[in-house]
């Protein structure tokens, strides 16, 4: 008999064939009883003493992989339970795959200490059999495929960016070195200049899907040394509010996904997003007597009061705050005609956390060129970058995006660790 996931064996009911890990083995009166689960759920195993079934998974070690052919049946209804319960009567039985009897760590209970959390890290892949895991990248599924959706709709085209760049252009602080070959190369902290090139070759929309780097020494809940970023770019745009709203309409399309797809109950955040400007944001937090640590950027803290008091006055869990100053940006944002020490740049939080900056850039060569120089970029090593704007490039902007924070705050995990695969920070490069 062919194998068919648990949520179907439970659709279909009578004769099954279903496969998964051996959870919450338990005997009682001669009777076995095992929790069976797949990625699509959870059924009960009966195996009564005596039988083939039973012999075969006697004495079998938790998280093995086991087959079992038998009859689906509706569980009498329990006190309490909220949906109809379903079990197998095993006919037959395989293992699969035997585990070793020790696990290393527990994969039906959660851990609650910092110690443990390491340990969970350290075996992700058990770690990651808890269907409340599994259930992120669920989402992050359903979240990147409306994103897409909105990209496809909308005329964007795809690029894949190089990691490997010849010079640590952009910032300089907070970049990978690599041996590459007889020279070094640097890994590349966002796809942001090629982005840009893409708008100097006519590609008008792209966006890109890729592992950026960021070499922080940071231990902080939001940050990772290798993360995911999404970024778009496009061309022909007034200002720095085309891009938020195109952004906008993503995140639309991408909670809907999730909302739809996977049946979760996601409120569709109401259009336009609220909007402040950097100076109006750090009165209204000075007001409330949150503590500052810099003037021309927030502290993590300022970040949260931030977010709750937009909730509080909108019920809005977004908020974008724009007008940056030029020190806290890097020199690409564009600037103000109205004030040139402000950028046509946002930031854009949920829940309080940053999840995107974006802006209209510097298209105009001499300007960025300048811009460059006041910042006191090595211009040699900006040339290639440069070269983009010299031969006719259109007014664009864009914004780069960190989906692992997104499903952060969507999902309330303490930690981006939480939502990515594998994480990769200061102390972590294994497994
Ligand atoms: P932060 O101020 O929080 O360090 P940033 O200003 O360095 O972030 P950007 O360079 O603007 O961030 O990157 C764009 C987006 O990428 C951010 O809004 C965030 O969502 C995500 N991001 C940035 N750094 C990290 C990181 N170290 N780990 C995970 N995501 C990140």
């Amino acid at each position: 008999m062919a194998k068919i996931s648990i949520k179907t064996a439970k659709e279909r009911q009578g004769e099954v064939s279903v496969a998964g890990w051996a959870r919450n083995i338990r005997l009682h009166k001669g009777v076995m009883f095992i929790d069976l689960y797949d990625l699509s759920g959870m059924m009960q195993l009966v195996a009564e003493a005596g039988s083939e079934a039973y012999q075969v998974l006697e004495n079998l070690s938790l998280e093995s992989v086991i087959e079992v052919s038998g009859t689906v049946k509706p569980k009498p209804a329990r006190t309490g339970a909220t949906e109809q319960e379903f079990e197998v009567a095993v006919s037959a039985a395989r293992v699969l795959s035997a585990a070793d009897a020790e696990l290393p760590i527990p994969v039906l209970t959660k851990a609650d200490n910092e110690a443990d959390v390491e340990n969970r890290f350290n075996w992700r892949w058990l770690d990651l059999r808890q269907p409340e895991h599994q259930k992120i990248f669920k989402v992050w599924t359903q979240l990147e495929k409306g994103w897409r959706q909105y990209w496809d709709d909308a005329g964007y085209i795809q690029i894949y960016t190089p990691s490997f760049m010849s010079t640590a252009s952009e910032s300089g602080a907070e970049v990978f070195a690599v041996k590459y070959f007889d020279r070094e190369a640097y890994l590349a902290q966002s796809p942001q200049f090629y982005k840009q090139m893409a708008m100097a070759a006519g590609l008008e929309k792209v966006f890109a899907v890729g592992p950026v780097y960021r070499a922080e020494k940071s231990f902080t809940n939001r940050h990772a040394t290798e993360f995911t970023g999404w970024d778009f770019e496009i061309s022909y745009i007034e200002s720095e509010d085309d891009v938020m709203r195109e952004l906008e309409q993503m995140i639309i399309k991408g909670l809907a996904a999730v909302s739809i797809n996977l049946g979760m109950n996601v409120a569709a955040p109401a259009l336009p997003f609220p909007r402040l400007t950097m100076a109006e944001a750090k009165a209204k937090l000075a007001a409330a007597g949150v503590k500052a640590e810099a003037a021309d950027d927030f502290s993590a803290e300022e970040e949260k009061e931030l977010g709750q008091m937009i909730k509080k006055e909108t019920g809005h869990d977004f908020v974008f705050v724009t007008h940056y100053p030029v020190s806290a940006r890097p020199f690409y944002h564009m600037r103000r005609e109205d004030d040139p020490t402000l950028t046509k740049s946002f930031d854009l939080f949920y829940k309080g956390l940053e999840i995107t900056t974006g802006a209209q850039r510097e298209h105009r060569y001499d300007v960025l060129k300048k811009q460059a120089e006041d910042k006191g970029m090595d211009i040699a090593s900006l040339e290639d970058y440069l070269n983009f704007f010299k031969f006719g490039c259109p007014p664009h902007g864009g914004a780069g995006i960190g989906p692992a924070r997104i499903i952060m705050k969507l999902l309330d995990l303490p930690n981006i660790r939480e939502a990515v695969f594998l994480p990769r920070d200061v102390k972590r490069l294994r497994p």
